[in-house]
Formats: structure tokens, sequence, C-alpha cells
């Protein structure tokens, strides 16, 4: 019936706008490994700057942002600990234990949401020549599996002042915290500065075609940058790319707030036909989790039937798909996902 395409799968399909290329056409570039690139350099400022923290990195991707943070604080043979939806644990391929030989271990929490009792109960700062010492805790926010969920600010402000004391470093996988400070007006700073490491994207709703940003103390970045060649990470007339971020950064922080109410408009919708499917209080970004196994749906047919309408969207789990709204997404793409979701979600509850 129709060729429409809407793409919810996520915020990294974004395609970089015309202003951004031009912006990124006309970049003043050097070789960044010889750290002669003046815009890779303005945007490691000025992202360091936003954070709260005194120097940043620029990084092909956030995984590897994330990476060379975990590995300045964590040992061979040490761990990290995050909740068990952790991107840093779920979606990274294992690299903290391939590349660092990092072990991990995990608390339960719903939603991702951080509750700083769970890594105090289970961090052992120094436990010895028996077992394993704790060296990071990571702490994600906006939550992506947990459903674009906000963590508290008073929550990470009370786990550091547990933990600053006692050698274990906080890494903040922020690859969307710039949807978490257009949601509660919070500071980015405010969030950045309780951590010693902080990872941001640019490549998500910012709608830049590449690039993350590593922040921390001058020390752990001169560190950071070392590895980051190591890993084949330098990057040369980078600046081409950093132009995209700066660009991003002038122009598609504010306008997440658009993202953020699309995506409630669509979760309303959905949920006064199909309350079991969402609660629209769990839908804090742009990111909503529908419980399709609520309806009688496996996730990945669900994601098939409305693929083949046009509307694309991911599979978490076995009963839950997650849509998530982004700059090429607008009020038109979002009725018609909501028309397309709650059509299949009432099919199935005809279904014999
Ligand atoms: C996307 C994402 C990253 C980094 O992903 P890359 O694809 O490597 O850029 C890190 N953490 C979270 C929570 C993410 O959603």
């Amino acid at each position: 019936m129709t060729d429409r395409v809407v793409d919810l799968r996520s915020d990294t399909i974004t395609r970089p706008v015309v202003a951004m290329r031009l912006a990124m056409a006309s970049a003043e570039v050097g070789d960044d490994v010889y750290g002669e690139d003046p815009t890779v350099r303005a945007l490691e400022e000025r992202v360091a700057d936003l954070l709260g923290q005194d120097s940043g990195l620029f990084t092909p991707s956030g995984s590897m942002a994330n990476q060379l943070g975990i590995r300045l604080h964590v040992g061979p043979g040490q761990e990290l600990i995050a909740d068990e939806l952790a991107h840093v644990l779920r979606a990274e391929m294992g690299a903290a234990a391939v590349f660092s030989g990092i072990s991990s271990r995990s608390w339960a929490a719903p939603r991702g949401l951080l509750d700083p009792a769970d890594p105090l109960r289970m961090m052992q700062p120094d436990a010895g020549t028996y077992q394993v010492s704790t060296k990071a805790i990571v702490v994600e926010n906006t939550h992506n599996f947990g459903g674009g969920t906000v963590q508290s600010v008073e929550a990470i402000r009370a786990l550091r002042q547990a933990t600053r004391s006692l050698g274990v470093a906080m890494h903040l996988d922020g690859a969307r915290l710039w949807n978490a400070h257009v949601a509660t007006g919070i500071e980015l700073s405010a969030y950045g500065r309780q951590f010693d490491t902080v990872a941001v994207c640019l490549s998500k709703g910012l709608g830049a075609p590449v690039g993350s940003v590593l922040a921390g103390s001058h020390e752990l970045m001169a560190q950071a940058r070392v590895w980051r060649k190591r890993y084949g990470g330098g990057m040369r007339q980078a600046g081409i790319l950093a132009a995209a971020g700066l660009w991003a950064l002038d122009h598609h922080i504010e306008r997440l707030a658009d993202d953020h109410s699309r995506a409630r408009t669509f979760s309303d919708a959905v949920a006064s036909q199909f309350p079991g499917a969402i609660d629209p209080a769990h839908v804090e970004t742009n990111i909503v989790m529908v419980e399709v196994g609520q309806a009688g749906w496996a996730a990945a047919d669900f994601v098939a039937a409305a693929g083949a309408q046009g509307l694309r969207m991911y599979a978490v789990n076995q009963a839950a798909v997650r849509l998530v709204w982004h700059l090429d997404v607008d009020d038109a793409d979002t009725g018609y996902a909501f028309d397309v979701v709650n059509t299949l979600l009432a099919q199935a509850a005809k279904r014999p």
C-alpha cells in the first residue's frame, strides 16, 4: 500500500544535513596524530568544557571512547562493574576482556536505573590475592537498553562520594548524555564532573556522521591518546569530522526536545489502546520500548510485520521492541508509527 519508510531502529541512522556538510567541507584541518588539527582540538576543548572536565579526545566511535576510558582505570585481571543492561557489557563485543584482560560483573537494574546501593554492595576495591579487585564502575546515562531512562544526579553524587576515597573510578557512558540534559535541564557538567572519565557520542541524536569524545583529566587523556593510537584510532585530517560535531553542538542539542515529545506522542497513542504494552511514565527521552509479548507477539515477528509496512524497529529481546526518535522523523512519521503499531497489536489480540 505504501512506499513509506520510517526508520526508528536507532538514532545512529541520521544523515548529515546540508549545512553540516558545508561546515565539514570548509573545516580547517591538519594531521591530528601530530596534534595539528585545529578543528579537532577545538572540538575536544569544547566538549571537555561542557562536561566539566580538563581535556578531551576525539575517537572514531563511542565504543572506543568507552573502552579507552575503562582501560585507564582497570588493569588486566581486575574488574569493572556495571548494570546488566549496560552497553559496555552487552554491545561492545566483549572488548574490555579481549583488549584489556578486564573481568566484569553486573547487577540487575530495572530499566537500567542506578541505585548506588547495588555497586556499593558488590564492589571489592582491594580484594587481596584470592579474589578480583573492583577498579571501576560504569554508569550509563541515558540508559539505552533501559529505554532511554535518565539517571538521578543525586544517585550519581552519592555513589561518587562513597567510592571516591576507595580507589574505585567512575566512568560515564554518556552516549546520549545530551538527551538527559535536555530532558531535565540539568547541566552536562553537573553530570560530567562526578566522573573520572566521560564518553559522549556525536553520531547519535546530534546527527554527526562519525565520532565520539572521551573527556577526563589532562593526565588521563594523555594516556588515552597513546592507547588510541595503539588501537588504530589515530586519525589524520579528522577536522572534517570534528567540524560536523561542532556544528551539531551549535544546532542539534536543543532540538532533541522534539524527539522526546514525538516519542511521548507515540507512547500516549499506543498506551491509550494497549496499556500493557507501554507505560508512558517510563518514556523519558527519545527511546520507547514496546512490550509486544504482552499482546502475544514474538518481538522478531513483530519487527518483520512492521518492516513489511515500512516501519523499522529493533528487537531488544524476545518480547520487546525498541523505537528511537531522531532528526529524520517528523510528526507525520510519528503518526504513521503509532498507526502501524496499534494495528499490529490489535491483530494479535484477534488471533485464536
Ligand atoms: C551507541 C552507544 C555507544 C557507542 O556506540 P558506537 O556505535 O561504538 O559509537 C555507547 N554506549 C551507548 C549507551 C550507546 O547507545
